[in-house]
């Protein structure tokens, strides 16, 4: 793995080397340029920061604790293997670090309307709670597939005070939800804001959503130094769009610890029902960035598959291809059997049921552990909590009577 020496990406527009950009209609260039503008100037500004700050510890309970795995550590045999617990995060996974840093953006842009748009409703939970908090108006678009599978979130959202409108375009799932959310953006930009739920979209956005879930990073990388003075050899993590897994990995960019990324095998890579991205995709342009795609010959974006909703998205955020490219990072998958097998493991291990994205990252370790050191330290990052899945997990898991 070849490290940047000094890693400052986006460039002035937006790219990470040939991925990222803004590939959007003409009606929003100035807007994405205003909160492109604001977004640089708050970055630096002490009073957001402390703000932000004030509202992860109050709001969400962080720091979330980094978990030494004892009992999965024995399993294994060697190494010591740690738990970023991002599913202790308040709604129960990291989606919401970047929803309060966002809305406190559009305050500031005296933006009067939230839209979000969401697949298995994680982020569509975490944009109703803050909007809720915060008194804004709240509608999240959402696949008719999606509103089925996931009836408890929308239940949610609508008890947060946001309206759920349902899409009923192309295969009614995440994908076509943010191409709705994107119209909708085109025509009422002046008084809305849209929260995209991962590192994906035109610029800023990856970049934005990077830098507010990159918290996790920063604190699992003080955590680890006060409790092994060193950093680890291996970072794991589930990519979807990919917020968690940069969220975690950007604070070691520079290190040597070795980044991982784990996408959704689905029903095995073989099969062409995957979420395989970065593993099996090419380059394409979709929903405003120019990234890694699961796309036909034709370049039309491929139906994927995972059992995890979140997951369940043709894309990746183009950071994640910049860094596959170059080498910064690797990324791997499990199938949907791999991740159920290591969600029963984590939970009768170490009492913590993992949202089914958490376990894809999980699952690796039965790859990667045989490859490591003795004195290897890993961090797994649990990005949520498993109640969401619970019915998905019964489905597939025979613990008999
Ligand atoms: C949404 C979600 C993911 C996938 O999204 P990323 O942007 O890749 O992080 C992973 N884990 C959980 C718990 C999620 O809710």
């Amino acid at each position: 793995m070849q490290k940047p020496v000094e890693y400052n990406l986006p460039d002035l527009n937006g790219r990470f080397g040939k991925y990222g950009g803004k590939y959007v209609p003409e009606t929003l260039i100035t807007p994405l340029k205003e909160l492109e503008e604001i977004y640089n100037h708050l970055k630096n500004d002490k009073s957001f920061q402390d703000e932000l700050l004030k509202l992860n510890s109050e709001y969400t309970g962080r720091p979330t604790p980094l978990t030494y795995a004892e009992s999965l550590t024995r399993h294994f045999g060697k190494g010591k293997i740690y738990l970023k617990r991002e599913d202790l995060c308040h709604t129960g996974a990291h989606k919401i670090n970047n929803a309060l840093g966002q809305i406190l953006l559009a305050k500031k842009l005296g933006k009067t309307r939230i839209i979000a748009e969401t697949g298995a409703g994680q982020h569509g939970v975490a944009t109703a709670t803050v909007c809720a908090k915060f008194g804004l108006k709240c509608q999240v678009y959402m696949g008719e597939v999606d509103i089925e599978r996931q009836s408890l979130n929308v239940f949610r959202m609508k008890l947060l005070g946001a309206e759920v409108i349902p899409v009923s375009s192309g295969s009614r799932t995440l994908k076509d939800a943010t191409n709705e959310a994107i119209r909708d953006w085109v025509t009422n930009v002046k008084n809305t804001h849209y929260i995209i739920g991962s590192v994906v979209g035109p610029h800023p956005y990856p970049m934005m959503v990077r830098d507010f879930q990159s918290v996790i990073g920063k604190e699992a990388r003080a955590q680890i130094l006060n409790a092994e003075g060193r950093l680890p050899g291996y970072i794991l993590a589930s990519v979807g769009g990919g917020s968690n897994s940069i969220g975690i990995f950007y604070p070691f960019i520079n290190s040597d610890t070795k980044l991982i990324g784990i996408e959704a095998g689905g029903y095995g890579i073989n099969t062409g029902k995957h979420c395989a991205t970065l593993t099996l995709g090419r380059e394409g342009i979709f929903q405003g960035m120019k990234t890694y795609l699961l796309q036909n010959d034709d370049g039309q974006v491929s139906e994927v598959h995972s059992i995890s909703a979140g997951l369940d998205y043709p894309g990746v955020g183009p950071e994640h291809s910049y860094l596959k490219d170059n080498v910064i990072a690797e990324y791997y998958s499990v199938t949907d059997d791999e991740a159920i097998e290591a969600t029963e493991l984590l939970s009768k291990s170490e009492g913590i049921i993992p949202a089914l994205e958490s376990a894809h990252a999980v699952a690796y370790l039965n790859y990667l552990m045989p490859k490591t050191k003795s004195d290897d330290i890993i961090i797994v990052n649990v990005s949520g909590r498993g109640d969401k899945d619970l019915d998905t997990i019964r489905k597939n898991l025979n613990l008999g009577q």
